[in-house]
């Protein structure tokens, strides 16, 4: 389908196409386009716009990347039909590694994403096949696998569009976990260290540029930015910039 520029709704028809088209390669699965739904009627209601509060997660999770030890950024189908190339940028950026972790595993799909995640410029993709040989405890099948190498050794975890109960049972493992989820109320959200309430689409490319900003900082300043920043306070400010945008409605 040949979506017009001057569409109103251009940037999230398009997106839409880049996920039915990596769905019908084999890299998301109709459950990825069923969650996409669910994020895209949470921007709606953000206005499809980066809030304050965004910005502000994104700060902390800039410098909470750069100063940890072992950083790793967990890909899933939807990420890597949406910012492969963010992805990668910010793993190389902040030493770190890209690796695959998939809530729904089987067939090749792994393989996929990790071709993907090759042709995006990843020299290494952890999590793939026998690779995924760790386990998160407390979670059941397939949900668990982790790399050992990765994920199983990382201290902070980026994990866009996380499942809320793995996203607990990362940090139960003593894991700092940043997640992407345009819905603030759900339980990724309140689980993760730093939640970034927007959509990747948005919030990668500008996570890329903090990064890049934050480099030169010395270590005290960054973990200062860090230890200044509340998750839950912040998660009531992107409630509160939703409302205040739908007051916009109020007495219409
Ligand atoms: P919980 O965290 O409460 O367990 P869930 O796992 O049931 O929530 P799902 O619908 O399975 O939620 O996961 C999808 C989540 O990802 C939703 O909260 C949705 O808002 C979010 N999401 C989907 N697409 C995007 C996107 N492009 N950018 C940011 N967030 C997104
Ligand atoms: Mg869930």
């Amino acid at each position: 389908m040949i979506i017009p520029r001057s569409h109103p709704r251009y940037l999230s028809l398009k997106t839409r196409e880049q996920l039915v088209r990596a769905n019908r390669s084999g890299i998301v699965v109709p459950e990825g386009l069923i969650a996409h739904g669910r994020g895209e009627a949470f921007d709606y209601i953000l206005g499809e716009r980066t809030r304050p509060s965004a910005e502000k997660a994104i700060e902390a999770a800039a410098a909470l990347l750069l100063t940890a030890e072992k950083p790793v950024i967990s890909v899933n189908g939807n990420t890597a039909a949406l910012v492969p190339r963010e992805l990668v940028r910010l793993a190389r950026a902040v030493g770190g590694d890209v690796e695959v972790n998939l809530f729904h595993r089987g067939g090749d799909r792994e393989k996929r994403i990790a071709r993907t995640l090759r042709r995006s410029g990843a020299s290494r993709v952890l999590g793939v096949g026998k690779e995924a040989s760790g386990r998160i405890p407390g979670l059941e099948s397939m949900r668990r696998k982790i790399d050992p190498s990765g994920i199983g050794d990382a201290d902070v975890v980026f994990v866009p569009l996380e499942d809320g109960d793995r996203a607990s049972a990362l940090r139960r493992m003593g894991k700092k976990v940043i997640a992407v989820d345009l819905n603030p109320l759900s339980r990724t959200s309140r689980s993760a260290n730093v939640t970034i309430v927007d959509n990747v689409t948005r919030a990668l490319p500008l996570l890329n540029r903090q990064v890049r900003g934050l480099k030169r900082y010395n270590k005290r300043r960054l973990v200062r930015i860090v230890s200044g920043f509340n998750n839950e306070k912040n998660l009531i400010m992107a409630v509160k910039e939703i409302m205040s945008y739908l007051n916009k409605w109020n007495g219409v």
